[in-house]
């Protein structure tokens, strides 16, 4: 079993239909780990074509929730919170009611793999540093945690009571982990729509649960494109801007 991992596509459909041409034919489920909405100029297009592709397991974001009517983004800066109150009104009803029944994660999804948007324990909790981990890896169902969030590709290990930064933070590009019998996993595949880690390419990854493996992805897509449609919108410009920065 082959699962496509995608998170944080915020809106932007230039990056998801990128991301998805190119690993065509190489899954068989799609995991979605939040943030469908929120940043981007396409929340209507991105969340028709998540429900598209029928996702073996999908959880919502923060930003989902506020879109859907469900929090009132006061945690929110005030760009992100200009970008979700727009993106509120944007949403049909029907695609403000599909966020609004997303469940929370963190979701197993089976006996080797369970995904979440921010940490196993708290949803909306970001997961940064070492301390962080060593908390998540307490409250982690399954040995591989896959998480989105932080819009960071990055991945720790935990094995013999120690702790181990196995992937990025930063370029992640094409790299592929074995996962180890003994050692538990957290995994950031870095986020669709708006990466934050200094490499402004798209980032996704596809595990192998049968091999016991995952490789991560940073894919080019057309950004010009999403910066032009969230200038379009109206949107705050510093939100077009930053696609090019990978900040
Ligand atoms: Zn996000």
């Amino acid at each position: 079993m082959r699962y496509l991992v995608i998170s944080d596509i915020h809106g932007n459909l230039e990056a998801l239909d990128t991301v998805l041409a190119v690993v065509e034919g190489r899954y068989d489920k799609v995991l979605v780990l939040g943030d469908l909405v929120g940043y981007g100029a396409d929340p209507n297009a991105v969340i028709d074509r998540v429900r598209g592709l029928e996702p073996y397991r999908v959880i919502r974001g923060n930003h989902d929730k506020v879109a859907a009517g469900l929090d009132d983004g006061e945690s929110f800066n005030s760009v992100a919170r200009s970008a979700v109150l727009w993106t509120y009104e944007a949403l049909t009803p029907a695609n403000r009611e599909y966020l609004t029944k997303l469940p929370a994660g963190p979701q197993a999804v089976d006996d080797l793999v369970e995904i979440c948007h921010g940490t196993p324990f708290d949803e909306d909790a970001y997961l940064f540093d070492d301390l962080d981990a060593l908390r998540a890896f307490e409250a982690a169902s399954r040995p591989v945690c896959l998480f989105g969030h932080t819009h960071v590709a990055v991945g720790f290990r935990y094995a013999d009571s120690a702790l181990e930064i196995v992937a990025g933070p930063g370029d992640t590009a094409g790299l592929v982990l074995e996962f180890a019998p003994e050692a538990k996993y957290l995994i950031n595949a870095g986020s669709v729509g708006q990466p934050r880690d200094g490499d402004p390419r798209a980032g996704a990854a596809i595990v192998d649960v049968t091999a016991r493996q995952i490789e991560l992805f940073r894919i080019p897509y057309p950004i010009e494109e999403a910066q032009r449609k969230i200038r379009l919108a109206g949107l705050p410009e510093v939100l077009a801007k930053r696609l090019a920065l990978g900040r």
